[in-house]
């Protein structure tokens, strides 16, 4: 219980428990980020999320060479893209729907991406919603500055408890409970592909210049670590940097850059204005790659009934705020 004060032994034993088994889900209002759960850093638990950022200086010795890089780069862009067209546009926001075992790869693949599994990542994100830019709002960089709004919020004792009453809807299905409770398996089963994939092509390929080690540092660690902070740029410059384009009572900001970045997630104001749209650049001009993924993905049949953007919603003239 939160309220019992633990040895300090007792606490870095439960906590680092969670680096393999974030502990059974109960859609209870017990087990929701209430208050009287610590806000403050939970350095045992976060050891590994040190050690992803720590193990890129590797590249000192691993070197580089152009296949683990394009490597790289494209296991960014994959899992950039779980994040907004499945944990973001479908799990959160449930702005278009799926087949339940396409539900599922969804959810491994973005799992992938080590930013836990869709339930921890729905539920805070619809909190998010809820108070946007409100003192509830656990990464506002208008409440709480940049540090903690890009990821300092999740690395406390209370962020990593997710308000599990917010997605009774996901939690019907035992696989996703699952998934959630057991998420690190899905990037420790990418890591050792990684490395698995350098070592063969170091034996098949020699002239390509790489190794089992080299595409381990660039193909997981590297393009995790850009993946991480490209992800929370939105939590963090998208509600502080770019046009308002809408009054939706919060800071959020439409910038194209962070939409590029992030594949469209940048469009974030037009995104709070509506949120239930599978589109989030809601002109041509306003560039929503995960948009025309899931379009793409909706005429191979994989996906279906994409949520539209009203016509009089999109019928406003930009409005500049910063
Ligand atoms: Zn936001
Ligand atoms: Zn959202």
């Amino acid at each position: 219980m939160s309220g019992q004060i633990l040895p300090r032994w007792r606490r870095w034993a439960n906590a680092s428990t969670n680096w393999f088994d974030t502990g059974p889900l109960n859609p209870s209002r017990e087990d929701a980020a209430l208050p009287e759960i610590p806000d403050r850093v939970e350095w045992a638990r976060i050891v590994p999320f040190i050690a992803v950022h720590a193990t890129c200086i590797g590249v000192i010795w691993v070197g580089w060479s152009p296949i683990a890089v394009l490597v790289a780069v494209t296991a960014y862009f994959v899992r950039m893209f779980a994040i907004t067209g499945f944990y973001h546009r479908y799990f959160s926001h449930r702005s278009f729907k799926t087949s339940r075992v396409g539900q599922f790869i969804f959810g491994l693949l973005g799992a992938s991406a080590v930013q836990r599994g869709p339930l921890w990542w729905a539920a805070h994100h619809r909190h998010h919603h809820a108070h946007s830019d409100k003192p509830e709002d656990a990464h506002s960089p208008v409440q709480y500055g940049f540090i903690r709004s890009h990821m300092g919020w999740f690395l406390t004792a209370r962020g990593f408890r997710p308000d599990l009453y917010r997605v009774r809807d996901l939690m019907q299905f035992p696989e996703l409970r699952w998934l959630d409770r057991f998420d690190t398996l899905i990037p420790v089963a990418l890591a050792v592909f990684m490395f698995a994939l350098g070592a063969l092509l170091e034996r098949l390929a020699p002239g390509l210049g790489t190794s089992g080690g080299q595409m381990l540092v660039w193909g997981f660690f590297i393009s995790t670590v850009a993946c991480y902070h490209g992800t929370y740029t939105i939590n963090s410059l998208s509600h502080v940097f770019g046009c308002q384009r809408y009054r939706t009572g919060d800071a959020s900001r439409n910038n194209w850059l962070l939409a590029l970045i992030t594949l469209g997630e940048g469009w974030h104001n037009n995104h709070h204005h509506f949120p239930s749209s599978a589109r989030q650049g809601f002109y041509w001009w306003e560039i929503d790659i995960t948009y025309y993924i899931l379009k793409f993905m909706s005429w191979l049949g994989i996906i279906w009934d994409l949520k539209p953007v009203p016509i009089v919603i999109r019928d406003h003239s930009p409005r500049r705020i910063a």
